[in-house]
């Protein structure tokens, strides 16, 4: 029999539990909800990325989490002994293991099996009743979609690095998921490209666990920043101006004005310059031009101007592509003919509604929730409105 739930939410990371808790808690578990994720268990990815960029500490306040009142991280942390220490200034930021350990335990209340659909979502048909939704698995049906893909699976890939990596040369996007920083192995000189918080902690972990030589290569000098985004935009101070602008260029605007892509927070900032002062650490600033091989295992990263790294492995932390961009998006926009504003993004309503029966959560949203839209604030935020269509 076709699968059939009430609320259909795909993808499980924070933004996707933290909304399947949220509407089986408002309706008091009237409705049936599933949530579809090709991985075996909730925030696969987010461990995946927080694992390979060995963070300790999340760079948002105690206050972003998956449940529902503000204060329940702070309350599990005071019932709950987790090492290292749970949290760090300024704005109390969790550990990761806290976060996480929270994280089972909202979902403890839930059976896996009862509401966990291991698949890819591939396309969505939506008609006036609902929505049929095809899977690499077969067909599901629901009544009201929730997107909450993250990126979608979009990572930023340069050009030189495709190029490099479909000659073989051992080039990973640390993100990606064929690559984990335990299976890293040393050689004579790893490259790690990138200026934001995962190439500079991957960079980090790496030069403090193995002694080979690995280089640092920013494109420009290295940025700190407290936040990815001002705290006013987490709340009215900023947001208040955000929403009483109605033309969706000047939104997007705002948006790319706002966000602080490329930054590390001081305390990172400080590690790195502690590892710097190791012998086989490095940090180079310079623009890729192009990637070539030199014999069968290595390669030159020809640099802007007149200079070169030779490496044998290279680690790529430029982060993600747009999540428009993914193949389920694409083939939303082309099959529906749903409404998007100059930037391709979805005109979405105030209940995140795309349409009738989808909703959608994290940089899909953006153009609505704002700049902090794909962050732990921004699915509360979003949880906030969709909570009031059920
Ligand atoms: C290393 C790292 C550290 C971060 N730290 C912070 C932080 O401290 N504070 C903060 O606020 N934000 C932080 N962020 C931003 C962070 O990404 C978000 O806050 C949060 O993880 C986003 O959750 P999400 O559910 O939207 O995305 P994801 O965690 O990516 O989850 C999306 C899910 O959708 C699934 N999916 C995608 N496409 C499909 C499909 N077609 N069918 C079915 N399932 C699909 C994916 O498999 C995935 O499981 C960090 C990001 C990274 C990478």
């Amino acid at each position: 029999m076709t699968p059939s739930f009430d609320v259909l939410i795909i993808g499980g990371g924070v933004h996707g539990v933290h909304l399947f808790h949220l509407i089986k808690k408002r309706t008091e578990n009237k409705l049936t909800i599933g949530i579809a994720d090709p991985n075996p268990a909730p925030l696969h990815n987010w461990k995946h990325c927080t694992s390979n960029s060995g963070m300790e500490f999340l760079r948002s306040p105690s206050v972003h989490h998956v449940d529902i009142d503000p204060f329940a991280l702070q309350k599990f942390s005071d019932h709950h002994s987790i090492q290292p220490k749970p949290f760090v200034a300024p704005r109390n930021r969790p550990s990761l293991n806290l976060f996480n350990a929270h994280v089972r335990d909202v979902l403890s209340a839930y059976k896996q099996e009862d509401y966990w659909i291991q698949t890819q979502i591939t396309d969505i048909e939506l008609h006036s009743m609902g929505a049929r939704i095809f899977s690499e698995d077969g067909e599901i049906h629901a009544r009201h979609i929730i997107l909450a893909i993250g990126n979608g699976g979009q990572l930023n890939m340069p050009e030189w690095a495709n190029s490099l990596a479909s000659k073989a040369f051992p080039v990973h996007h640390i993100y990606s998921p064929d690559f984990s920083v335990k299976a890293y192995k040393e050689g004579f000189h790893t490259v790690v490209v990138g200026s934001g918080m995962g190439a500079v902690q991957t960079f980090i972990k790496l030069a403090e666990s193995y002694s080979g030589k690995i280089t640092l290569l920013t494109p420009g000098k290295i940025n700190v920043s407290q936040y990815d985004i001002d705290p006013g935009w987490m709340g009215p101070k900023y947001l208040h101006r955000f929403y009483s602008e109605q033309r969706t260029f000047k939104r997007r605007a705002m948006i790319s004005s706002a966000r602080k892509r490329g930054t590390i927070t001081p305390d990172i900032n400080w590690k790195l310059n502690q590892v710097l002062k190791m012998e086989h650490a490095h940090h180079v600033i310079g623009k890729i031009k192009s990637g070539e091989l030199f014999g069968s295992d290595n390669a030159f990263l020809n640099l802007e101007g007149e200079g070169h790294l030779f490496c044998d492995q290279i680690l790529v932390g430029t982060g993600f592509s747009p999540t428009i961009n993914s193949t389920l998006i694409q083939n939303l926009k082309n099959n529906s003919h749903l409404k998007c504003a100059e930037c391709g993004y979805p005109i979405i309503d105030p209940f995140l509604r795309w349409h009738e029966h989808l909703s959608v959560s994290g940089e899909l949203a953006e153009l609505e929730i704002g700049p902090g839209a794909k962050n732990i604030i921004g699915a509360r935020h979003a949880g906030e409105r969709i909570q009031r269509l059920f």
